[in-house]
Formats: C-alpha cells, structure tokens, sequence
C-alpha cells in the first residue's frame, strides 16, 4: 500500500498514477488527519477545507457531486464548476486545476486517465451505478468529447467493499446473473437466497469491454469493510451513521 502525506493530510495513492508528473491524486484515510476525517455530514466542511489547504486549491477548484446512484457522467467544461455543481455519478474533464472526487464508504471509486490527451475522470459506482454501467459510460463521453487514447488510458478501482464481505440478496444477484460476469456473483450456498458480488471484478470488465488493456487497470484490493480501521465502510458500520471517504484526481 502507498501511503504519502501531503502536508501533513495522509493519504492513500495508486501504483499506476503516482508516477504521472502531470496529476496529483489520492483517497484519504478515517485517519487521514485527525481521528475521524469524514468528509461529508455536519464536519465535512471542515475537513474539506483541511484538504483543499493541503492540496492548496480554491473552493472554485473542487467539484463535488451529489451523487444519486445514477449514471450520469458530467463534463466538467468551462460552464461548470466549483463546488456542489450538480447532480451524478461520473465526472470528467480535460481543464488542469480542477479536482473531481467522489466520496465512499464501500461503494466503489474509480479514477481514469488518459496520459496521451490529458483527460481525467472520477467515478463512484455501487451496485446500482454498476449494473447501469457507469463506468463504461465514463469513458464512452471522454471518448466522445475528448477523443481519448483507449489503448493508453489507465483505470483504478478504489479501496471499497470486496467480493469476502458483499453479500447482497437474491433480487440484487438476479440484476448481474447474465453473462459474461455471471462468474463474479458467488451463491453463499446453495440453501442461501444470499450472493456475494464482486463489484471490483464487473467493473473491471466493463472497462476491458470499453478498451482497456487489462495490463492498464489497477484494482486496489482492499476491502473497506476488513480495513474499517483505516476506511469508512457502511456495512461495517451497520445501523450507526458512518462517515465518507474522498477518492479525486486533477490534472496539474
Ligand atoms: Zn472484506
């Protein structure tokens, strides 16, 4: 895992993209400043002024989505930005300066870049966003607007709930059991109406379906509900309200 402070904010960075002169990208921590640096609910404010000092941005430099389990992607062009722009789950563009994040607590963060034509994209994708194929859609719109290189763009799949801990039942199961990622849905047993899904692995396909080299795609592989100690999980968290992560990516 690839930890890094950036003054003084811990967090989390993909193998794949901290060798790219030309973005800064990150997923913070529970812990990433402080004991409990949620980013969203009545202290979210706070600590996204915490970070936006460490990345030394301006609030008209963060985009941030309300994100409605949907599959809509947003182009972040000059008509839009700034905080709270709007409504969505996918965000892309090519404008350096700007910040698109997502936050999570176990559904799935995913961050996209084209190195040959600069464009970024941040995607948050649960089980809804999944099986409306978000993140297929995400690249479809950089594709359509700014023509991306498909065999160069790199994808990461973010630190969100894994395939050991999500089970869901037999109606959410039904929505993915077609192929080709019938083979991503384990029955619990075969007396159980419970499933486990692996959103990591259909989201990867999606990808690999839309172009990329699977060699491109890198998939974190931490479980936010077995690492509830360094990450907000929902599920882990149960009926008490749980706090959210930020996953962003910018182009410098
Ligand atoms: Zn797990």
């Amino acid at each position: 895992m690839i930890i890094k402070n950036i003054n003084s904010v811990k967090v989390y960075l993909f193998e794949k993209l901290q060798k790219e002169n030309t973005l800064v990208h990150f997923t913070t921590f529970k812990k990433s400043f402080g004991e409990d640096f949620n980013l969203s609910g009545r202290n979210g404010a706070e600590h996204w002024k915490i970070l936006k000092k460490a990345l030394k941005l301006e609030s008209s430099q963060l985009v941030l989505l309300k994100q409605i389990h949907s599959d809509i992607v947003i182009d972040i062009d000059d008509k839009n930005s700034g905080l709270s722009c709007c409504k969505g789950d996918g965000l892309i563009t090519n404008r350096r300066g700007i910040l698109l994040s997502v936050l999570t607590a176990d559904c799935v963060p995913v961050l996209i870049y084209d190195p040959t034509t600069k464009t970024i994209g941040a995607v948050h994708a649960g089980w809804r966003g999944t099986s409306k194929r978000i993140v297929a859609k995400t690249i479809n719109l950089m594709k359509e607007r700014y023509s991306i290189d498909i065999k160069k763009t790199i994808a990461c799949i973010g630190p969100s709930i894994g395939p050991c801990c999500y089970e869901v039942g037999k109606d959410v199961a039904e929505i993915f059991y077609e192929k080709p990622v019938k083979q991503f849905i384990k029955r619990r047993d075969k007396y159980s109406d419970k499933y486990f899904l692996d959103l990591w692995e259909i989201n990867k396909q999606q990808l690999m379906e839309s172009g990329l080299l699977e060699s491109n795609i890198e998939t974190a592989g931490i479980c936010t509900r077995c690492r509830s100690d360094i990450f907000y999980s929902a599920r882990a968290a149960g009926k008490s309200v749980t706090g959210r992560f930020a996953t962003g990516i910018m182009l410098l």
